[in-house]
Parts: C-alpha cells; structure tokens; sequence
C-alpha cells in the first residue's frame, strides 16, 4: 500500500531539551486516507518521571527571570511557529483530518497568537494593596508561579488548544510536562525542534507522548505536579479528578458542550444561515463550541430549514488538502461510526434526516476511499430528550426544532448537562440581553459565533468544566498568591 511506500514518522519524547525515543509505539493515522503513517511513543511512568524531574530542575531558574526575559522568548517562539505556518498547517492537516484551509488560518495562526497574546499580557498584571490606617498596616498580594504543570490536551484543535496552555503556564514561570493526544501529537513534536532557538532553556517544555490511560494518568497521578490543566471529555475529567483528589491537585477542566443556537423570527437570516452553518459543521463539527442544537422559532421555522439545508447541500467533503474543500475526515474510524450511530438512533426514534449521512451519496478521490468521511447532516423533529438532543455527538451533525416563547426556549435550551457556549439570533437588543443573561452557559455569542477576545474568560458550566483561562484568569491558575500584611 502506499503507507508502506513512505518511511513512517517515528516521534520522539521532548525531555530536558532532547529528542529521547522510547521503548514502545503507538500508531497513529492518516484521517483521510486510514493508512498508518506515524508512530507515538507510548510512554508511561518511567518517561513521565524523567520529563517532570527535568521540569523541576528547570524551575528554580526559569521561575527568577523576569516577566520581560519570558516574554521575549515567547515572541521568539511565535516568530519561529509563524516562519513555519505553512509546514505546521499541512502536518495538523494531515495528522488530524482537517482542512489545510482550517489549519492555515485557524489552527497555527492562534498557535502563534496564543504564544504572542501571553507574552505582552503577562507584561501587563498589577497585584492588590489595602491600607489599614487605624492600626499602621499596609497588606499586599505577591503572585508566584506554582512549580511543575502538567498539559492535557484533546485531537481536535491540537497545536491550538497545547499551546494555548504552554503558553500562559510558562509565561508566568511555570516549567511543564505537556500530553498531547495520541491521534494527533505530530505538531507538538514539531514545535520542539524551536524551542532551543527560541532561547526556551532546557527543561522549562517537556512533551511526553503517548495515551491517556498511561502517559495522560501517571502524569496526573504525579506527586510534584500540583497542578492539571486538562482540555478533553467529560468523562476524563471525572477519572482525572478522582486521581488528583488525594493530592490536593489544582485543576482547570475545559470539556464537551451541547450548544444551542436560538434564532429569533427577527433574526437577520442572511447573517444568521451561513454562520450557523459553520458553527455547525466547521472542522466536521469537531470544536467544542460547535452547535448542535437549533432552536428556530415556529414563524420562520419552515424557511429556515429549507435555505439551511440548502446551504449545507454545497459543503464540499472530501480530500483535507485541497483547499476548496470544507469539510475534511474525522479523526478516527471509532469516532467516525458513533457519529453514525447517532444519527441511526435518531431515525430509529422518528426524527426527519433532511440531508447527509444516509441521505445524499458521498463521491470521495480514489486516495479517500477509505477516509473517514461523513457529509453534514441535519436533522429535525428530534425530540428533546433524545440522545441526538442531549449527548455530545462532536462530529458534522445538528438538529433543528421550532419553538414558540421565549420563556420555553431558555428553558429548553438549558435543559442538558452542558453548558459550554450559546449563540442567540436576534435584532432587538433588550431580548439579547435577556436571554443571553438567563441561559446556562458559559459563552454566549449574540449574532456572531466564534469571536474570541483572550483577555476575557474562557470555559463552561455544569459538566462542561470547572475553572475559566484568559488572560487574567490564566494567570490567576497558573500562579499562586500570597497575601502580606506590614505593620508600620
Ligand atoms: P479525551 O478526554 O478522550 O482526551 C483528552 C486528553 O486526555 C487526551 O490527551 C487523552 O490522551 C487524555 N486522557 C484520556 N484519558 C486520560 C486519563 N485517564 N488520565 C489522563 N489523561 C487522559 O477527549 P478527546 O476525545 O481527545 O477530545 C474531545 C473532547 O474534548 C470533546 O468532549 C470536546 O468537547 C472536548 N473539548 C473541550 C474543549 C473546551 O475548551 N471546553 C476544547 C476542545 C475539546
């Protein structure tokens, strides 16, 4: 085949500043093609104790520099990712499934601007002082990195979401051992062969590959790791709390949504169809942002899903690196046939497929054909409580209902055990408000999706996590306060 034609790409454990292969191999695959075309180390107790022993030597000297001496290496860091951007977006590509568009203009242009973003924010943070003249004191608060991190990350925004969290970790002095998923640790990998010329010292970023169940828990069960950062499903994050709980770890837990888009009958349509169509199906739906439910309003209902499914007829699927592509492979075959399944359950329940999976046929390139593929695909009259309505299903799939009130949407719409991101779709503003205020979600973006200001807190309610990371509250994570009381 022609996975046997090429060399396979072997990766190596990042620890103390040098590429370390290991004793065993996980394979990873080609979305697009389901060729093996990588191999991961599959790393465990012993790579994760050598990578958190490097982190902590670093510690002493990199959590002395000052904010400036980080800050430019963090600049030098972007400026080499960014030197790259083209390499990295056909690696993610490649690795993940996506569109070589998605990757060049989402993907690795964050990447560069999460390391950018934290390098000028950490220049910018004032701690408090209170005055307590009665009895002559003055107390302040002093902030110091917290030691060792340790980074979890999920397949689907890979470079984007790691370094998203390298970057305010070590910006605030903090060394770290990094776990990027097992499908897709190529791009990892390839940011370290810059660290050195970045002037990032040894030992400050180690990267430890391998799968959660080895690498991703001897790293959380690590006792000189007092603090997780995990970006993932829900249900890893319950094992990774119970895991953490008998050492007390901090956690920042960013997980799965099931978001609703809520379109008013005053909705602007012509701004509302196109971008509720990415919100749906960017990435094959596979963000955690992505929305999955639409709840449209019984006046407009009608057209709103004949000129949706109408727009969403024409996402081309297919090979990820054409870029007149909008729809690429799913990250594996396993994932692949859940998102199917759940399309079959909500058939089997009597909901409507409109188009997609099932639905319209699927021509693939003959070096697709055994990629995982799936059109978009939407469905209607789901019932609430089905699985369709209530689970993640992360993949290029949504459902539309109509609704009547205001009232029965909000509570509709925050009756899941999520609440990662809203969009409402609306022309007056009072309702905007209102309903923005009243929904059960961390995120709520009014007639826009995706817009992102990093200064402002990022992350979910209910089982969508615990904790927020921005620019003030990275900082906050990542740091530990103290609160000093002088008495004059
Ligand atoms: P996952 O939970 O299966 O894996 C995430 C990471 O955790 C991987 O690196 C994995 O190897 C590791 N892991 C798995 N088991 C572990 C364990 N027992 N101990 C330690 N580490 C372990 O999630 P995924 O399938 O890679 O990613 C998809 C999920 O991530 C979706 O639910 C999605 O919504 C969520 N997500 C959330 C956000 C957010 O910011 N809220 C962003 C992107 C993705």
């Amino acid at each position: 085949t022609m996975a046997h034609a090429e060399a396979l790409l072997v990766l190596e454990n990042f620890i103390a500043g040098k590429f370390v292969p290991c004793s065993s191999y996980i394979d990873s695959y080609n979305p697009s093609t389901g060729d093996v075309y990588c191999r991961v180390p599959d790393s465990g107790k012993e790579e994760v104790e050598a990578a958190v022993k490097a982190a902590k030597a670093a510690f002493p000297i990199w959590s002395s520099k000052s904010p400036l001496e980080r800050s430019q290496i963090l600049n030098k860091l972007a400026d080499l990712i960014e030197h790259d951007l083209e390499a990295f977006a056909q690696a993610e590509s490649k690795d993940q499934g996506k569109t070589i568009t998605f990757a060049r203009t989402v993907d690795i242009p964050r990447a560069v601007y999460n390391f950018r973003f934290f390098a000028s924010s950490i220049l910018h943070h004032t701690t408090e002082c209170t005055e307590m003249a009665s009895v002559g004191c003055v107390h302040y608060t002093s902030r110091a990195p917290v030691g060792v991190a340790g980074l979890i990350s999920p397949w689907n925004l890979p470079l984007y979401l790691l370094t998203w969290k390298i970057a305010p970790a070590i910006a605030c002095g903090n060394t770290v051992v990094a776990k990027p998923s097992e499908m897709t640790s190529v791009t990892a990998w390839m940011m370290c062969k810059l660290l050195e010329k970045a002037g990032v010292p040894h030992g400050v970023v180690n990267v430890v590959f391998g799968t959660g169940a080895k690498a991703g828990e001897a790293l959380v069960c690590h006792p000189d790791v007092p603090l997780i950062s995990f970006t993932g499903s829900t249900l890893t994050a319950q094992r990774i709390t119970e895991k953490s709980a008998p050492h007390c770890k901090r956690l920042s837990l960013e997980l799965g949504g099931k978001n609703p888009a809520i379109v008013f009958d005053d909705a602007d349509l012509s701004q509302c169809i196109p971008t509720t169509l990415r919100s749906s199906f960017a990435n094959q739906g596979e963000i955690c942002l992505c929305t999955s439910r639409i709840f449209v309003q019984r006046g407009i209902y009608s057209e709103f899903l004949k000129r949706f499914v109408a727009e969403a007829k024409k996402w081309k699927v297919g090979n990820p690196s054409d870029p007149t592509v909008d729809v690429g492979a799913l990250i594996s075959k396993e994932h692949l046939e859940k998102v199917r399944s759940y399309v079959k359950k909500a058939q089997a329940e009597g909901a409507r497929v409109l188009c997609g999976e099932g639905v319209d046929s699927l021509a693939l390139p003959t070096g697709n054909q055994k990629g995982y593929f799936m059109l978009p695909t939407v469905i209607a009259e789901v019932k609430d409580e089905s699985s369709c309505m209530q689970e993640e299903i992360f993949g290029p799939v949504t459902c539309v209902v109509a609704f009547d009130t205001e009232d029965e949407v909000i509570e509709r719409a925050n009756d899941v055990k999520y609440g990662l991101a809203a969009t409402v779709w609306s022309s007056n503003v009072g309702r905007v408000h209102r309903v923005a205020r009243r929904l059960q979600s961390g995120l709520v973006w009014t007639n826009c999706w995706l817009i992102r200001d990093l200064n402002l807190p990022f992350g979910g309610m209910k089982a969508s996590g615990i904790g927020r990371e921005g620019a003030k509250d990275s900082y906050e994570f990542f740091t530990e306060v103290k609160t000093i009381t002088i008495k004059h």
